[in-house]
Order: C-alpha cells, then sequence, then structure tokens
C-alpha cells in the first residue's frame, strides 16, 4: 500500500462511523504526509478507539503526562542532588531504583535503573541498540535521534565519532563507555559538575542539567554568559 492509500484507510477507518464519505478519493494534495511511522501509530489509534479498546482522553492523558510532567527536569533533580550531597550520590550509585524514588521518580520504564558516572578519565554514553529503550520516570520520552538507526547502530561502533556530532570532542585518554539499555535496565549517566559552580544551589544546579548530558552526548556547561545561573 502506497503512503497515501495508507492514509486514506486510515481516515476511512477512524470516520466509518461518522458517516464521513470513505469514497472520498485522495488523488489532491492536502498537506504534507507525515511519516510512516506516526501514520502507523495514527491508524492504530484510530482503530483501538473505534473498536473502544482505548479509552482518548486516557491515552490523551498519558501523553501528557510524559510531555509536560514527566521530563528531563526529574532527571536533572537527580544530578543535582547527587552533586550537593555525598551520601545521596553514594545511595544513587549503589542502589539507584529506591534512591530515585526518594525523590518521587519511578514505575513504567523505569523499574530497574543503573546509573554510572562521569568523571575525567571516564565517559558514559546511553544507547539502545535494539530498539528505544529509555528511562521514562527521569528523562520523559527520547528524542527521536535516539530512537533513530544510525544513533544506535554508530554509538557501539564508533561512539567518538558520534560524540564529535554532538559537539563533545573527548581527549584520546578519556576512556568511552558505551551501555545498552535493555527492556529491564535503563541507565541514567551522571554528568561531571562544572568547574566553578561551588556557590550555586541545588535548583540553580539542576538547571544547568540537560537530558542529552544525561544520556551522554553532551557535558554538563555554564552558560556562555558566565556563571550567575
Ligand atoms: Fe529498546
Amino acid at each position: 500500500m502506497t503512503r497515501r492509500g495508507f492514509v486514506s484507510a486510515a481516515g476511512a477507518a477512524a470516520t466509518a462511523g461518522q458517516g464521513h464519505a470513505s469514497e472520498h478519493k485522495h488523488d489532491h494534495s492536502h498537506q504534507a504526509v507525515p511519516s510512516d511511522l506516526t501514520l502507523r501509530v495514527k491508524a492504530l489509534e484510530s482503530l483501538l478507539v473505534e473498536k473502544g479498546l482505548v479509552d482518548r482522553a486516557a491515552l490523551d492523558a498519558l501523553v501528557d503526562t510524559y510531555e509536560h510532567k514527566v521530563g528531563p527536569r526529574n532527571g536533572a533533580r537527580v544530578v543535582a542532588r547527587a552533586w550537593t550531597d555525598p551520601a545521596y550520590k553514594r545511595r544513587l550509585l549503589i542502589d539507584p531504583t529506591p534512591a530515585i524514588a526518594e525523590l518521587g521518580y519511578g514505575g513504567q520504564q523505569g523499574e530497574y535503573m543503573v546509573v554510572v558516572e562521569n568523571t575525567p578519565q571516564v565517559h558514559n554514553v546511553v544507547v539502545c541498540t535494539l530498539c528505544s529503550c529509555y528511562p521514562w520516570p527521569v528523562l520523559g520520552l527520547p528524542p527521536v535521534w535516539y530512537k533513530s538507526a544510525p544513533y544506535r547502530s554508530r554509538a557501539v561502533i564508533d561512539p567518538r565519532g558520534v560524540l564529535r556530532e554532538f559537539g563533545l570532542d573527548l581527549p584520546a585518554d578519556v576512556e568511552v563507555r558505551v551501555w545498552d539499555s535493555t527492556a529491564e535496565i535503563r541507565y541514567l549517566v551522571l554528568p561531571e559538575r562544572p568547574a566553578a559552580t561551588e556557590k550555586f544551589s541545588e535548583d540553580q544546579l539542576a538547571a544547568l542539567v540537560t537530558r542529552d548530558a544525561m544520556i551522554g552526548v553532551a557535558k554538563v556547561m555554564l552558560p556562555p554568559d558566565g556563571a550567575n545561573a
């Protein structure tokens, strides 16, 4: 089936109960056709809703949760706490899942967490070579590039090259460790705390921590305008 055929079929399935003319021919251009994946998801959603297997409001609430309520800000809180509280950092590295739960984060796709610490000698990068496994409770939903075939394959074959493309050129004497996520184990990188942040509060530190730094494709940097974050 062609892409456009797929759109027509999905649209017809979604609106069959509402008397929409399914014979309406889509031989004219309405708009740019979304990606195959988007179309597949939309078609599936339409069918599930139509058959009464899924409640659209419940689906919206779920998506809203992971887009707006759960996200990298959670992970940033974990990182900032670890930077400011050595006892917490120890707990976080030894037994991450309960340590993360101390801050109220846990659940689906984060049932078994592993935290790997970046140091001046070791840089950690996280990938899921098989699909897109990702620690939802602390990072939210994975970015598109994380799910892309080039990142998934090249992160293990040429991690330094991939990091360079993200703008991170690591010295040759820094060891790069690549962690392959699975359905069971999800990783969070504990980035290095930037220099000259001794006076920063936990909140100020959390504001510096990016999603990419917690995946391991970036370092945590001070804003370019100086240390007054
Ligand atoms: Fe996966």
